[in-house]
Formats: structure tokens, sequence, C-alpha cells
């Protein structure tokens, strides 16, 4: 794999246990970008909505790929993905697009061209935290440190639901767990990119801890692991 890239930190985990806050959280202690890379499934899955597209038409999605684009702007913290040149941030987290996007990522040719992207999107960044299902398994297998993250079902969702109520948005707790344990039996059985902790990779169980918790402990082994010099020029 060639990348330019000083520093590459992956975070891989189910729904709900808290990847994003941690990527956010951790890079800014540590100086480094962080990839959203289930926004760029939900980019694909709001085209595939938009345009009437079968989720499972391989063809179909990766010729709606070749017409638009999935860019992030890197000026805003976090970066905020771009379909278009424009912000989708509301319709990309809405329940139509949360319910549909597991199964667009089943669709092989769909995730060959994500993971190109986002190892292209790597190697343009001096130092990044990528956060999804397969970044430690499949899209950058040498990453200086591969976390995985895992929690309680019953506690993703109850998080989800707080983290809605919080934007004012109304959430139902039953079927918020419900889509959560769907998502994640469609990422876990998948054949391509399935969700699985990768070997090697230090899994903690963020149940108990709280956000705060979960970021000591991965910037304690970031910084434990990788050079102090090399974490600075990033
Ligand atoms: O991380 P987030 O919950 O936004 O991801 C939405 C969905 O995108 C996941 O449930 C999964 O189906 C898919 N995804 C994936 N591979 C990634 C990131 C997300 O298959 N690297």
């Amino acid at each position: 794999m060639t990348t330019a890239s000083s520093v590459i930190i992956t975070i891989d985990g189910p729904a709900g246990t808290g990847k994003s806050s941690v990527s956010h959280q951790l890079a800014k202690r540590l100086g480094l970008q962080c990839l959203d890379t289930g926004a760029m499934y939900r980019c694909v899955t709001l085209m595939s909505i938009r345009e009437s597209i079968d989720p499972l038409d391989g063809d179909a999605l990766v010729a709606a790929l070749e017409q638009h684009s999935i860019e992030f702007d890197w000026d805003v913290t976090p970066p905020q993905v771009l379909l278009d040149g424009l912000g989708v941030e509301d319709e990309i987290r809405g329940p139509e697009v949360a319910q549909r996007v597991s199964i667009v990522a089943t669709v092989g040719v769909v995730r060959e061209a994500m993971v190109t992207a986002q190892r292209r999107i790597a190697a343009a960044h001096r130092g990044i935290i990528s956060e999804g299902r397969d970044q430690g398994s499949v899209v950058f297998p040498d990453a200086d440190v591969r976390f995985f993250l895992i929690a309680d079902a019953s506690i993703r969702a109850r998080r989800r639901v707080s983290q809605l109520q919080a934007q004012g948005k109304h959430a139902d707790l039953d079927t918020i767990e419900a889509e959560i344990r769907s998502r994640d039996e469609i990422d876990s059985g998948r054949a391509i990119g399935p969700l699985v902790c990768p070997d090697g990779a230090v899994e903690i169980d963020t149940t108990e801890l709280t956000l705060h918790q979960v970021v000591d402990r991965l910037e304690h082994e970031v910084r434990h692991r990788v050079d102090a010099a090399v974490l600075a020029s990033c």
C-alpha cells in the first residue's frame, strides 16, 4: 500500500459505539484529520434514493458515482461530507438513508470505489484517523494503530437516542435499537469487507466508559506506539 500519510489510525466497530465522537476528540488531541467513511456510504445511499436506483444494482450505482462527487470540506472541524459540493448532513443522517445504507454497502463494486477513494484521501493528508467498519481490516491493514470499539446494543441505542434528542429530533428507543441490530447483522454478515475486529487491533468495550475515558485510552495507545516526532510532524 502506498500512502504519503505519516500516521494512519483506524477505528472500526458497530453503529453507536462512539466512533465518530471518539475520532473527533482524538484528532483534536493529536492534531490529525478524521475521515468518516460511513458518511461516504451514506452519500452513495442518498444518491440511490434521489435517483430511484435499486440499492443492490452495482452497475447503476457505479454509473451514478461517476456522475457525482463525494468529497470533504477539510476546512471545517469535523470535516463535512459534500455531495456535488453541497452539504447533505441532515439528509444522510435521516431514517430513509439509515434503513438502506447497509444494503448499499454490501455491493462489491461500491466498496471497491469507496476503498480507492479512502486510500486517495489518506494519501493527501499527513496524518489521519479513519473510522468505519473495514478500515483496519481491508483499507489500511498496515495502519500505525488499529482500534475496534464494541458496546452493548441497548447502550448504543440509548446513546443514539440522546444524540438525536440533543438535536431536537424525535427518537423512539425500540425503533433505533432494532435499526442498529439490523445494520450490525448485515454489516457483520456481508461477504466483502465485513465488520470484524482486525487481527492485532486494540479492542475496547465502551459500554461502561465515558467518552473522555475512551479517548484517554486511545490517546495513550497511540502515544505509546507512534513516535512523538512523527506525530508532531502531522
Ligand atoms: O458509521 P455509520 O453508522 O455512519 O455507517 C453507516 C453504514 O455504512 C454502516 O452501517 C455500514 O453499513 C456502512 N459502512 C461500511 N463500511 C465503512 C463505513 C460504513 O460498510 N467503512
